[in-house]
């Protein structure tokens, strides 16, 4: 609230200054005077003072008339609402602008953006909708800025095709700079707009168009993670292991951040292209060329495998276990840790394996709490990696949380 106050405060500053400035301008044209608006004025500055600033916006709205010069002013006061929630308001203020019938084509296109996000924002999307799309064919000048709100819309209401047709008319202009992030973030999106039709088509069971999408995301897109992870495992299923190799050592190097994620896919591909010999080699590779990057949790589904092919009394069980001993000196982690009580547990005996079962039982409860992934935008954490975060809607944000973070 009191953020808002002053906020309010600030913007009422500027109106005031406007009005003043109308109000000497006027004087000095005529002696006209309006006593409506200035009453206006005077009661909103009187709420202002008795802090209700609600009816104090009001009221300067009423104060203020509509002109080229007190337009931005109505417009920024009109945001500002938006921004903190009273789209209603928001709304009002305008649809009073529209009323008027001074306005030019600029001034219209501007305040019909301002509306479609209104509009977005009261989840009126087909109203919002259509005055985007108004402001696209009518505004060389406001084309792309619609554009961008548009294509929220899109993926709001799950129209993937009509959202890649924005995405890359926006491509196409000059609306991003070659080298600017938000270009990248926008190639990114429409790759997963194309994975999210290939998904209707894997459904649909149209395995020719899944197939057909996913290639397509990953054209435009080199290392989309979630096309890779999905055409390698297509490759899979088909057999054709090579491909999926391919595809799978591309997408490591280019998201290191996601081994854990790939590791699975990539193990069935080695045992599908080396056969017997598939295991040892999927070690291998993991060992001395990931190890570094490697995550917590990608070293304990190496240890798992491992532990799967062999018995307790097995050479691999003793790799596995000195495999997590080496990995938990550098790295120590709780969830590491965990695992090692694990392995060691069925060989101790009487009160001490009481002791190291008690602690180990509170260990597990902890990591039973805990989230594996989290946005880098919005914070929000869970335990599935999300393509697009269910908090903020950005795509590509969620990660798995690093071996730190788990402490
Ligand atoms: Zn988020």
């Amino acid at each position: 609230m009191q953020d808002f106050s002053f906020v309010i405060i600030i913007t009422l500053a500027i109106a005031i200054g406007f009005y003043l400035g109308r109000r000497s301008l006027r004087k000095k044209q005529s002696s006209e005077f309006n006593p409506q608006a200035s009453k206006s004025y005077f009661q909103g500055l009187n709420f202002l003072l008795n802090e209700q600033p609600d009816k104090a916006v009001d009221a300067f709205v009423d104060s203020l008339d509509v002109n080229k010069n007190t337009l931005e002013t109505h417009l920024a006061l009109g945001k500002l609402m938006r921004k903190q929630g009273q789209v209603d308001r928001a709304i009002r203020i305008h649809q009073n602008l529209l009323a008027r019938p001074l306005l030019d084509n600029t001034q219209q296109h501007h305040i019909h953006l301002e509306l479609g996000r209104d509009f977005m924002a009261a989840g009126l999307l087909d109203r919002a909708e259509m005055l985007l799309k108004e402001v696209i064919s009518e505004s060389a000048e406001l084309r792309s800025t619609a554009q961008r709100f548009l294509i929220e819309i899109y993926q709001d209401e799950g129209e993937w095709q009509q959202a890649i047709v924005i995405g890359e008319a926006l491509l196409g202009s000059r609306f991003f700079k070659s080298t600017d992030n938000k270009r990248l973030s926008m190639i990114k999106m429409i790759a997963h707009f194309h994975c999210e039709l290939a998904e209707e088509d894997r459904l649909k069971g149209d395995h020719l168009g899944y197939k057909k999408k996913l290639e397509q995301a990953l054209t435009i897109d080199k290392s989309s993670l979630r096309a890779s992870l999905l055409l390698s495992r297509l490759y899979n299923q088909a057999g054709t292991y090579k491909s999926a190799l391919k595809v799978l050592n591309k997408a490591i190097i280019d998201n290191p951040d996601f081994i854990t994620e790939l590791l699975p896919d990539l193990l069935n591909t080695y045992e599908g292209v080396y056969q017997d010999k598939g295991f040892e080699r999927f070690l291998h590779e993991i060992d001395n060329k990931l190890a570094d990057k490697m995550q917590v949790q990608g070293l304990l589904f190496a240890v798992d495998q491992q532990l799967a092919r062999a018995d307790q009394y097995s050479q691999s069980f003793a790799v596995a276990s000195d495999m997590l001993v080496k990995y938990l000196h550098y790295h120590p982690s709780l969830i590491g840790l965990n695992k090692l009580i694990n392995l060691r547990l069925p060989s101790l005996n009487g009160e001490v394996a009481n002791e190291v079962r008690n602690l180990h039982d509170v260990l597990k409860d902890l990591l039973e709490k805990r989230l594996n992934y989290r946005c880098g935008h919005c914070g929000f954490s869970g335990r599935q990696l999300h393509w697009r975060c269910p908090g903020c809607k950005k795509w590509d944000q969620m990660s798995s949380l690093k071996n730190g973070e788990f402490d």
